[in-house]
């Protein structure tokens, strides 16, 4: 019997058990602080971070969001970033993605102080995290490895394909799950647009980590009987819906759950994860900037 994992419970399990630490905080006189910017008016970026600072305000955590013009000149966004850089109030930044055409990425994700770069995406923070000393891991393959963590998925000696490259999901989930670690010590296979024969590599996984931002790219008969699929796609497809379009993975669902041992579903997976691991970054950024030990979960 194929196990749809429930993202939403194993989020929801996780936030209760950051309520601890942030009485923790709290003792210490700190209340963790995080600073969104939005330099967009696209509806799901909008979406996105208003959906963070609501679990912001139901968790406890001061959400401060700041807007700007997404037609201003890119050094409004530098300046307001060094702004929050010097906020003692402010523990975390972060800057929605993406940007627009006019404004350098790279260099709005290395302006951001590294010790308030609760997205992870900051070099320094990539190199400590690839060197496996981590200061922040990126929300979304954090939230995958507590994810497998959560239902009992081995990943020592076992094969993962990481579908993607991006900075954001593929690669720092493949350096997740290479690490010395409990919840790594796979042998990962990273695939990616270029790859030749995708099939023949999930058809050997164990584990498959789709985030590739392709609708419905890996279906069942690319899996292997007992596979533990992990779909992290959100991609929108036009619909006969209220909406005008509904939200598919990058895992074609029922075929794929023929042949899963487990599998997420698309949206109540992975996605409920990255907003908690945000959660868990700003508390870790006002642990760490108070000096104060929170036992994280
Ligand atoms: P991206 O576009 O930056 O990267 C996509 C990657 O997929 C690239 O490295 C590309 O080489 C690879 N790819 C593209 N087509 C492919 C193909 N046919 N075969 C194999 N690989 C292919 O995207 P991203 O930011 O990594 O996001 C990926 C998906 O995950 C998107 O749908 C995004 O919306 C979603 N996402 C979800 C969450 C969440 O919390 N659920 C968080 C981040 C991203």
């Amino acid at each position: 019997m194929t196990r749809i994992i429930d993202g939403n419970e194993i989020a929801d399990r996780i936030t209760a058990d950051l309520e601890p630490c942030l009485e923790t905080l709290a003792d210490a006189g700190t209340t963790p602080g995080l600073a969104t910017v939005l330099m967009s008016d696209d509806g799901a970026s909008e979406t996105y971070v208003s959906m963070k600072r609501q679990a912001c305000n139901e968790l406890g955590i001061e959400s401060i969001h700041h807007e700007l013009d997404p037609d201003a000149p890119a050094d409004a966004l530098f300046d307001r970033i060094d702004e929050l850089n010097g906020d003692p109030a402010v523990h975390g930044i972060l800057v929605q993605l993406p940007l627009p055409d006019h404004v350098d990425r790279q260099a709005v994700l290395e302006r951001i102080d590294p010790r308030k770069d609760v997205d992870g995406f900051h070099p320094e923070n990539v190199g400590r995290l690839v060197t496996g000393t981590p200061r922040f891991k990126p929300c979304t393959p954090h939230g995958i490895q507590k994810l497998l963590e959560a239902e009992g998925v081995e990943t020592e000696g076992a094969d993962v394909v990481v579908v993607g490259r991006s900075n954001i999901v593929g690669k720092p989930m493949a350096n997740l799950l290479v690490q010395k670690s409990d919840t790594g010590n796979a042998t990962v296979t990273v695939c990616h647009s270029r790859t030749d024969d995708l099939a023949a590599k999930t058809r050997d996984a164990d584990v498959v980590v789709a985030a590739a931002g392709v609708p419905e790219l890996i279906d069942g008969s690319m899996l292997s009987p007992g596979t533990t699929v992990i779909d992290v796609g959100v991609n929108r497809v036009d619909a006969d819906t209220e909406k005008g379009y509904e939200l598919v993975g990058d895992v074609e669902f029922e075929s794929a759950a023929e042949k899963a041992d487990a599998i997420t579903p698309v949206p109540g997976g992975v996605g409920p994860l990255t907003i908690t691991m945000l959660l868990y970054n700003t508390i870790k950024a006002a642990s760490l900037q108070a000096d104060v030990d929170v036992s994280l979960p």
